[in-house]
């Protein structure tokens, strides 16, 4: 289980694209949704070492480190660049009261997705409630953490901190 957080990270070296499994899980969901007439499409899926380095240093220009932490990753610690990692549609607090993040939120553990940064587990895994980004650890992974309500750091037993 490849696990990215504040405490893993991945050299600038790592480059592996958006992973063909989670593109195609997520087409398969996405299909399933549209037959609900709901829109799950991808916001951002793979980024780069590179691509998070820009965005971040972005954010810290206008908000200050110490609150960029809170949501934005710093370079070699985004989930995005393991190519597993999916946000869907607007990115924004406002896609959490959609019928399709209520959709997502039910039924993406079936296509191998989970919710990555779930609410009330902002201290666990280091970041704020997230319900558009999503990663695929594959289905039984995703439904064991579904039904037990555990995030990614606590069924691995890993930390979620910067040193
Ligand atoms: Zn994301």
């Amino acid at each position: 289980m490849l696990i990215v957080n504040k405490s893993y990270g991945l050299p600038a070296t790592f480059e592996p694209g958006l992973e063909p499994i989670c593109y195609q899980q997520f087409q398969a969901m996405s299909s399933a949704a549209a037959k609900e007439d709901l829109s799950l499409y991808i916001g951002s899926g793979y980024r780069s070492y590179h691509d998070q380095e820009i965005i971040y240093d972005n954010y810290v220009k206008s908000d200050g480190a110490d609150m960029a932490d809170t949501y934005s990753a710093r370079p070699g610690y985004s989930e995005h660049q393991t190519g597993l990692v999916i946000d869907c549609n607007t990115i924004d607090d406002a896609f959490g009261a959609t019928p399709e993040a209520a959709w997502l939120a039910e039924h993406a553990h079936e296509y191998g997705f989970i919710i990555r940064y779930p609410q009330g587990k902002e201290d666990i895994t280091g970041y704020q409630y997230e319900p558009w980004h999503i990663r695929y650890v594959g289905s039984k992974i995703a439904t064991k953490l579904y039904k037990s309500g555990q995030c990614l750091e606590e069924y691995l037993k890993v930390d979620s901190k910067y040193e």
